[in-house]
């Protein structure tokens, strides 16, 4: 494994709640990359109360996708950061067919190569790890009570910052999620697998985040 001699762009896809931004944080340790969460990056607008913020807030409260054209110009600029200089993880991004054309350009013009994990999910798990989730509102690290809680109940092990529950994780707008992804994401599968070099599945069913970033380590390290 050597990640430095060459960028890389490490698409992590799958389901609400599969463990992406999990997985991500795992990456981003063993690799060095920038982790682009489209999610983080409209919830930090939507925190900050700028114009990027009131543009999404309703739409992601309803669990709904925001405009294309906006996250695609989020991601973008994400790439062209310092950085990025070893390569990124993309979390939740493409969730279009207009998004994933939309990466392929971006990363073509770079000359950045990608890696698409997608990782298999069992619905009813997914529906326990998301209610039973917090994050941090600071620097986006994410805890589950169950499976991964804090070392201090409620409390960030790495800011201290106070954790919080996703106004999207409340069980009318999770069903929303879902059926968005079903709809406008899940359908992306056919096209990256027919668009990329690398594409890897991944089944987190039934197993530990630990087993399941090895597994993705090694994939994304084979090159
Ligand atoms: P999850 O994958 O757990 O649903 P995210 O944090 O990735 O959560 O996304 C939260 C919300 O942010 C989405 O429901 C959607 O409103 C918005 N969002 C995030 N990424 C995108 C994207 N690539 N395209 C459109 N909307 C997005």
């Amino acid at each position: 494994m050597d990640a430095s001699n060459s960028r890389v762009a490490v698409v992590l896809f799958g389901a609400p709640g599969s463990g992406k931004g999990t997985q991500a944080q795992a990456l981003v340790e063993r690799f060095g990359l920038l982790h682009i969460s489209t999610g983080d990056m409209l919830r930090r607008h939507v925190e900050a109360d700028d114009e990027v913020g009131h543009e999404v807030k309703a739409l992601m409260e309803a669990g709904q996708l925001v405009p294309d054209e906006l996250v695609n110009r989020l991601v973008a600029a994400e790439l062209d950061r310092p950085e990025a200089v070893r390569g990124v993880i993309l979390d939740g991004y493409p969730r279009t067919l207009a998004q994933a054309e939309m990466l392929h350009h971006i990363l073509a013009e770079r000359g950045i190569p990608e890696v698409i994990i997608h990782l298999r999910v069992d619905y009813n798990e997914v529906i326990a790890r998301l209610a039973a989730r917090r994050q941090c509102p600071r620097c986006g690290a994410v805890y589950n009570l169950v499976s991964n809680p804090p070392k201090r109940s409620g409390i960030c092990d790495r800011d201290g910052a106070a954790l919080l529950t996703r106004p999207d994780d409340r069980e009318d707008v999770i069903r929303n999620r879902m059926e968005a992804y079903e709809l406008q994401t899940r359908p992306l599968l056919d096209y990256l697998t027919r668009t990329s070099e690398r594409f890897y599945e991944v089944d987190t069913r039934n197993r530990s985040a630990e087993a399941i970033s090895k597994e993705i380590a090694g994939l994304v390290g084979a090159r």
